[in-house]
């Protein structure tokens, strides 16, 4: 008999069932999204584990309303003491850039850990890939074009085939948009659920200066209310979410859609603060149960028939390795896991711009544009005379103690340079905070084996395991987008009557929080680790239903895609070789 809200310490959702057809481990989009397939459209009994804790009491509540998470728009809380980040004392990692080099710890793309996982944190700018996305592999061939050390391959599932779950995934999410103002967008067989909501004023100033380069910025399709939806209210443009766990639950976070409808169909449990450890198996072909470490420390066991990797790119990989000690790694016959990891290359012009941006007033992002992507319009084919770049987001600073603490550093520079100005004088003018606009592009990161986790020899976590060793460097591709792009880049903010531009330092390591690969899906089981619905090749149980089965990372925002695959995927599940007949259930 199912009981809602638990009242059980540590757990959401049905704390009585003890029997799990299916186990997620980690809640975040792809997990929730997973979890909600499964429960509620097929009826299956789930249980999450997730190793952060619960900013949602009263999640798995069906009274009326949804009651209000444990977020304010708090920069000191959320920014300054990242309370729902990873640890790095605790959980640290390690960064190198060639297998040759020892490996040292370094805070390198840790993603937040709670209940709902990273995308409670983001500010959900949630657009789909383009079609040649899904066939990048033999589209470069066919324009001649190779880049040493690159292992571009196509994916074993085409954009068609993905385009009724991209409609599903944002409608059980709530994406606002406007069709048609993004000419390079492939084609879309449904609505956006909401119309754009207010626009940011840096946008405007830089969509001017866009539109003199020839570009045509639009409105980000984006998972945050601009009207009621989904029983949540509209944003408030409270100026803090990109970062931020939304205080009014405006944010279309998997924790208040598709996490909230799998606790409350009755056939879900979430244990969280329970960080898993390892998987049990049969001699890696099948797996029969996972370790993980409760609140309380305590090591437990907990057995199922299905088991789903949704701990993000890095973190699937990792558990794969620690659940084969000495061994090659769970699922890894072809030597590819953790390899082809992959983030987004960021190349990030600054303006400086004579008026105040207003930077704290609204959504962190509202428009972009994907001209210099490096597509036809329709985005079916890539332009020959462009290079891949990837969707360019048009945002200010919006943070007062970050752009604060900035003006410490120029008042530093500036006595340094002999000018006679006061930290009062930089305050009061804000230059880090009222004057600056940020273009940043997301731009495509080819897939290279050598780009990997695998475990660090030496650093454990405070759970004892070891810890993942991130080996990474940009390919020729990336630097070629950025040099190329680059001076357009300038050159928007100088039409949009920047005073100053100049390009940021390079990103090193990634600090991106845009986390694929490591987990590739493909046809051929020599060459990749999944197949086209997540499921591992090696083992007759495992899937992965993260980022991790990203076989490119294209050049827009992932969490949409993340979803989208989680979603055919676990409805492959519910009804196999059918899984469209899960839509709209
Ligand atoms: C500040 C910020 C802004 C962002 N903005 C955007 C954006 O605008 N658009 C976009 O597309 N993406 C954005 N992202 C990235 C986006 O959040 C991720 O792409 C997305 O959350 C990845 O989903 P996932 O399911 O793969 O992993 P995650 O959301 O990271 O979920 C993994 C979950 O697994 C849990 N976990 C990990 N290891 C274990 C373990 N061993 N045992 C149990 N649980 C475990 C984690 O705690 C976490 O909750 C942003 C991220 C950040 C941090």
């Amino acid at each position: 008999m199912s009981s809602l809200p638990s009242v059980v310490p540590g757990v959401l959702g049905d704390s009585s069932l003890s029997q799990f057809d299916v186990i997620i481990i980690g809640s975040g989009a792809g997990g929730s999204m997973a979890a909600r397939t499964l429960a509620v459209a097929g009826g299956k009994k789930v249980l999450v584990l997730e190793s952060g804790p619960n900013y949602f009491p009263g999640l798995d509540d069906p009274a009326p309303g949804q009651p209000l998470p444990l977020f304010s728009s708090d920069e000191l809380k959320l920014n300054v003491r990242p309370l729902i980040n990873q640890d790095p004392f605790l959980e640290p990692r390690t960064f190198r850039t060639q297998a040759s080099d020892s490996a040292g710890v370094q805070d390198v793309n840790t993603m937040p850990r709670t209940v709902g996982g990273a995308a409670v944190h983001a500010d959900m700018k949630y657009p789909r890939f383009n079609a040649v996305d899904f066939r990048m592999a033999t589209e470069l061939g066919q324009v001649g074009r190779s880049f040493a050390g690159t292992n571009f391959s196509d994916w074993p599932v085409t954009y068609d085939a993905l385009e009724p779950f991209y409609a599903e995934a944002e409608r059980l999410t709530g994406v606002q948009g406007q069709r048609g103002s993004d000419p390079f967008e492939s084609r879309r067989s449904s609505e956006f659920l909401m119309p754009p909501g207010v626009p940011m004023y840096v946008a405007e100033v830089l969509s001017q200066g866009a539109r003199g380069n020839g570009c045509h910025p639009f409105p980000y399709p984006t998972a945050v209310n601009s009207r009621p939806y989904g029983g949540r209210p509209p944003c408030i443009d409270c100026g803090f979410c990109s970062g931020y766990g939304c205080p009014n639950n405006a944010k279309c976070s998997p924790a208040v859609t598709t996490l909230r409808e799998a606790l409350l169909s009755g056939n879900c449990q979430l244990r969280y603060n329970c960080m898993v450890t390892r998987l049990l198996h049969d001699a890696g072909r099948h797996v029969t149960g996972v370790e993980y470490v409760d609140g309380d420390g305590q090591r437990r066991q907990v057995s199922g028939d299905q088991f789903i990797l949704a701990a993000s790119a890095i973190e699937s990989a990792r558990l794969c390795f620690l659940s084969d000690p000495g061994g090659p790694g769970l699922g890894n016959s072809s030597d590819m896991v953790g390899r082809n990891l992959l983030f987004h290359y960021q190349t990030i012009a600054v303006g400086i711009y004579k008026q105040r941006l207003h930077g704290e007033r609204g959504r962190s992002v509202t428009h972009g544009i994907s001209d210099y992507r490096g597509v036809l319009p329709g985005g079916e084919r890539i332009d020959p005379a462009l290079k891949l770049g990837g969707i360019i987001e048009l945002a200010t600073n919006s943070e007062a103690i970050r752009g604060a603490k900035q003006n410490l550093d120029a008042l530093a520079f500036a006595r340094l340079q002999g000018l006679d100005i006061t930290l009062k004088q930089l305050l009061i003018n804000s230059p880090f905070l009222a004057h600056i606009a940020v273009l940043t592009m997301q731009a495509e990161d080819a897939p290279q084996v050598t780009n990997r986790i695998d475990l660090d020899p030496r650093v454990r976590d405070v759970f004892g395991s070891p810890v993942p060793r991130i080996t990474y460097r940009n390919s020729a591709l990336e630097k070629e987008a950025r040099t190329f792009y680059s001076p357009m880049m300038l050159d928007i903010h100088k039409k949009a009557s920047a005073q100053y531009g100049f390009i940021a330092p390079e990103d090193m390591p990634s600090q991106s929080s845009h986390v694929m690969g490591t987990l590739r899906m493909g046809a051929d089981a020599a060459t990749s680790v999944c197949d086209a619905f997540g499921k591992f090749h090696d083992v007759d149980n495992l899937y992965n239903m993260d980022g991790g089965v990203f076989v490119t990372s294209s050049g827009y925002n992932p969490t949409l895609t993340i979803i989208t695959l989680a979603l055919r995927a676990a409805a492959n599940l519910v009804s196999p070789g059918s899984p469209e007949r899960v839509l709209g259930r």
